[in-house]
């Protein structure tokens, strides 16, 4: 029984997918056209818009998945503009929702929200234009606690919907429904209840995460199996993705950064992403004296000062802004040329968003990553506590000890897609200066390790990443050294990338200790441990010591 669903769903999928979505001659055609101009003044959708507004239009269930940027609110707020009735919008945050307020008063399309905050009166006008025929009212946006926890509003829409004044829903950061997802919301639980409540009203849902696991859940969740899922690509063609090893030494790394500032990226605009506030502030305070125009962005600063270091970002008056991943949402500048990390992303998906924000006119942008072994340690102490934190942290940190493959190959795979070097088109530095793939069999080196790691043992010792490669290079407390196991040839970074590489694949994992301050990472014997310490078991690594 189960079979023939999955069959019946599986018809329709295709039958609907089958469907031209791209026809300009819908009964909605003209409007539409007539909309986007006159009210959105845009001369022309972008790829998957189109298809996505007729499919909307002609009341199918959709998941759009597109990345960050790529135009989804579209896909909802011309449908509203061009239908009779009313469009619900499901947001999970405040601050996305005011923005979307913001631009659409601006269009004058008539929008409003609902939340915890909204006063009485607000509250009431909504409430009526909901059942009011005469309502130019187009979109509702609420947060899905609000519809969790008000009967009063559902009562309305019971209404809305008997009315037939209930257009369609659309539903903002649709993996949130997802448990699989990074950013599972309880609430967006609520929303399962939709598809039976109001039978035939259609779903749009909307994201910027790709994994099938996830967009399955989604639609069992939703109780919208089988329907229409139109995908975006992820690949940014313009962007020029680059990891550089961050000098350890601090006034090199400011001097590398100076550098790309002064020249590289002279008179052009910019984000340096930071790890921690302190370090934004740090940078900030250090490029400064070296004469460079930059601002700093963080949490912790006031909302005044913020949107001041945005404007003087915007107008130019700043070259580059150092902040935290706090500074992201609501980025409205085309012409961002460079993204620099200073410190890794704590995931792809980060990484893919941040770097993201460069080049959304299209034209040539950068993305350089500094990545340095013991930065790891600071995130993972941060992300270790979600579920799948450490997992997606490895997934970066791998991204960056990779010394051969396509850097958008490897992005590509986070999204379920398959970029090859022709996608590329040398625009990643190792596409550009191909190097010649060396294997080296690194699990002497682990067995090595492992010995420095039980002598620490015997002596009560816990040793950090940093203590670890001291007593493997010889420095450090000489108790913690082991004599029959001679300093490595290869350098320090060298090194770290070795420890990196065993902690990615399980042959190290990282054990973690609360202090009172703050949480330590500790490195021990990883899941891998016992093949490793066989002799003739090998760990291949495709890297260059020198
Ligand atoms: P997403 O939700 O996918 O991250 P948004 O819907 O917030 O993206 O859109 C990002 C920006 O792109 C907005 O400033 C929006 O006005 C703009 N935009 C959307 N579609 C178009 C288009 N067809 N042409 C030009 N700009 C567009
Ligand atoms: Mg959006
Ligand atoms: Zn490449």
């Amino acid at each position: 029984k189960e079979k023939l669903k999955d069959d019946a769903l599986l018809k329709k999928s295709l039958s609907i997918s089958k469907k031209n979505w791209n026809k300009e001659d819908f009964n909605w055609s003209k409007d539409l056209k007539k909309a986007l101009k006159d009210v959105f003044k845009i001369d022309k959708l972008r790829e998957l818009q189109l298809p996505t507004i007729n499919a909307v239009m002609s009341n199918e269930d959709v998941i759009l998945i597109m990345p960050t940027g790529g135009g989804k609110s579209l896909c909802y707020q011309l449908p509203a503009v061009i239908s009779k009735g009313i469009t619900i919008v499901v947001s999970p945050l405040l601050s996305l929702m005011e923005d979307q307020l913001y631009g659409l008063q601006k269009h004058n399309v008539k929008a409003r929200m609902l939340s915890a905050k909204c006063d009485k009166e607000n509250v009431k006008i909504i409430m009526n234009a909901l059942i009011d025929k005469k309502s130019d009212l187009k979109l509702i946006y609420v947060t899905p606690e609000y519809m969790a926890k008000s009967n009063r509003f559902m009562n309305k829409l019971q209404k809305a919907f008997e009315m037939k004044r209930l257009d369609r829903f659309a539903i903002d950061e649709v993996h949130c429904c997802s448990q699989w997802g990074h950013d599972f919301r309880p609430d967006y639980k609520f929303l399962g209840i939709l598809k039976s409540m109001f039978p035939g009203v259609p779903i749009l849902g909307l994201t910027a995460t790709a994994p099938a696991k996830i967009i399955v859940d989604v639609q069992k969740m939703l109780d919208i199996q089988g329907c229409l899922v139109l995908r975006a690509t992820f690949n940014r063609p313009n962007l020029y993705y680059e990891v550089r090893r961050k000098p350890t030494d601090k006034d090199t790394c400011l001097a590398m950064i100076e550098n790309l500032l002064k020249n590289r990226f002279k008179d052009k605009s910019g984000i340096i992403y930071t790890t921690t506030i302190k370090d934004a502030e740090q940078l900030t305070t250090d490029l400064r004296a070296l004469g460079l125009k930059v601002g700093c962005y963080h949490a912790m600063l006031e909302a005044d000062y913020r949107s001041e270091v945005y404007s003087k970002w915007i107008s130019g008056k700043y070259q580059a802004v150092v902040a935290t991943i706090a500074f992201g949402l609501g980025i409205d500048k085309a012409n961002v040329r460079f993204v620099i990390h200073h410190c890794i992303s704590k995931s792809m998906e980060n990484f893919y968003q941040e770097s993201g924000r460069a080049g959304r006119d299209g034209k040539k942008s950068v993305s350089i990553v500094l990545y340095r072994l013991l930065d790891i340690f600071k995130l993972s102490t941060m992300v270790f506590q979600d579920k799948v934190g450490l997992q997606n942290l490895y997934k970066m940190l791998a991204y960056c000890l990779d010394q051969t493959s396509c850097r958008r190959s490897l992005i590509a795979t986070h999204f379920e897609e398959v970029w090859t070097r022709t996608d590329c088109a040398e625009m990643c530095d190792h596409c550009r200066k191909p190097k010649e793939s060396k294997q080296v069999n690194i699990a002497p080196y682990c067995r090595q390790l492992y010995q420095i790691m039980t002598k620490a043992v015997q002596s009560e010792t816990r040793l950090t990443a940093l203590k670890l490669i001291d007593a493997w290079y010889g420095k450090g407390a000489s108790t913690l050294r082991v004599s029959s196991i001679p300093v490595p040839k290869f350098t320090r970074e060298s090194g770290e990338s070795v420890i990196g590489h065993l902690l990615v694949n399980g042959y190290l994992q990282e054990d973690f200790h609360f202090s009172a301050y703050s949480t330590i990472s500790y490195l021990k014997r990883g899941p891998k441990s016992a093949l490793a310490l066989d002799n003739s078991h090998e760990i291949p690594f495709n890297y260059e010591l020198h």
